[in-house]
């Protein structure tokens, strides 16, 4: 068991918008949107940041990938999508367990500020 708030999320410690789940991601609503669409693709390993991605454990991010290819037919982006990983404190990372963000519903800015 750890504090991060993230693996409570993932342990339904602490409530949260379910979107799409399977074994390696479990996404959720973000609770502070920057686009009408606004989710973010938790994965089951506890990675403190992408810096962190080593060959050993790169097929979680695969599979966030993955996911959201099949959350976009899920929910019909049929526009287009925006993934980002924010990574350590110039990156904007603020909650220090990997997340991929995933947006849409509006025309995003590049680049981003
Ligand atoms: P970061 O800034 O680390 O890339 O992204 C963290 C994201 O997590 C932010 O967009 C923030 O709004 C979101 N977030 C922070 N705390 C919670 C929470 O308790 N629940 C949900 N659903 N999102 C959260
Ligand atoms: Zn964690």
């Amino acid at each position: 068991m750890n504090d991060c708030l993230f693996c409570k999320i993932l342990r339904d410690e602490i409530p949260s918008v379910v979107v799409y789940e399977n074994e390696y991601v479990k996404a959720i609503k973000d609770i502070d949107p920057q686009a009408p669409f606004h989710i973010i693709i938790l994965l089951k390993e506890h990675i403190e940041k992408p810096a962190d991605i080593t060959s050993e454990n790169c097929n979680y991010i695969g599979q966030a990938a993955l996911a959201a290819a099949e959350i976009a037919k899920q929910e019909g982006l049929t526009d287009g999508y925006r993934l980002v990983l924010n990574s350590g404190s110039m990156g904007g990372q603020t909650v220090n367990h990997i997340h991929m963000h995933m947006l849409s519903g509006r025309n995003l800015g590049w680049p981003p500020g």
